[in-house]
């Protein structure tokens, strides 16, 4: 696969803050890639590094395996921050208006994003009496005028009610998929993210906590047993073999059974036939929001 973004050691120093510290990331094509931390990791000032609206105080970046970043940058849309919209203006004219700033030529194009959006382009609606959903969305469309192979949302879905989270994270999976647009969106929640993305970095005081794919995260964090048995070490060796769970020795010398949640009566009266004591079963599902919590340490 071939990498869309690549930073090393990206750091940017504000006097005595290092609001980015030493990231280094690499992020595929077609990668719905989450920056999840809480307010004042570093989200905006490290999407800011990218996009170019802030330089580095030192390391690198790539953007499509180049260091010719005013070149890969045209490839690239975001919206940073709150985005400006002409509040007294229709969503058509808005586009409009940013279809000329930027030199798109084929006047299509808005009528093209608008439909991607689901926004009517014949509504006489000003965009100030637009709900925050829509106004993201019209944003969105804003983004996509320039056929951007990259891009960038900050808090895209922080604001917004549950439909109009729904309608953008159906919009980011569609163009990711059909389109092959990559995407790089940030969120002070991981349970808001964790819906979309493929794959996340979390940071905290500028530096990176941890990067997982989300099959690594529903694998940490779901439907778990943990079983205390009078003989733990032949109860994992039974249950590996029946039921091709993943086991492991847990802490209070106790077994964890992985994502086997939904068979824990059949695997009590298993260990019962092959007399086996069990003295405690528990179902675990972590909650993404303390899993995520622990690792930013709150
Ligand atoms: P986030 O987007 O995750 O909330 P930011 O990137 O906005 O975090 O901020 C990271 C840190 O850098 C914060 O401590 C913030 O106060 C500081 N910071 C951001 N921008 C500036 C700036 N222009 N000047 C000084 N400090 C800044
Ligand atoms: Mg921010």
């Amino acid at each position: 696969m071939t990498n869309v973004i690549k930073t090393v050691n990206l750091t940017k120093k504000f006097k005595d803050t290092m609001a980015v510290d030493n990231i280094s990331l690499e992020i595929e094509k077609g990668d719905i890639y989450g920056i999840v931390g809480p307010n004042g990791a570093g989200k905006s000032t490290l999407l800011k590094l990218i996009t170019g609206v802030s330089t580095p105080s030192s390391g690198e970046i790539e953007l499509f395996e180049s260091k010719d970043l005013e070149k890969g940058r045209k490839r690239m849309s975001a919206i940073l921050e709150n985005p400006t919209l002409f509040k007294d203006m229709t969503a058509l004219d808005n586009l409009e208006y940013f279809r000329i700033q930027r030199n798109v030529p084929e006047r299509s194009k808005i009528f093209e994003a608008l439909e991607t959006v689901g926004l009517d382009p014949s509504s006489k609606k000003n965009v100030g009496k637009y709900s925050v959903g829509m106004k993201q969305r019209l944003a969105i469309a804003l983004a996509l005028i320039t056929n951007p192979e990259i891009m960038i949302l900050d808090e895209p879905i922080s604001g917004i009610d549950p439909k109009g989270i729904y309608e953008i994270r159906n919009l980011i999976k569609k163009l990711a998929l059909e389109n092959g647009v990559t995407f790089i969106i940030s969120s002070h929640l991981l349970s808001e993210l964790s819906n979309t993305v493929t794959k996340f970095l979390v940071i905290d005081n500028g530096k990176k906590i941890k990067e997982m794919t989300i099959k690594q995260l529903y694998d940490e964090t779901s439907n778990h047993i943990i079983l205390e048995t009078s003989d733990n070490s032949k109860a994992m060796a039974l249950i590996e073999e029946k039921f091709k769970y993943g086991v492991s020795a847990s802490e209070n010398n106790s077994v964890k059974v992985l994502n086997a949640g939904d068979d824990i009566s059949r695997i009590i009266a298993f260990l019962v036939e092959n007399k086996i004591d069990v003295l405690n079963a528990n179902k675990t599902h972590q909650n993404l929001e303390d899993y995520y919590m622990n690792l930013v340490g709150r």
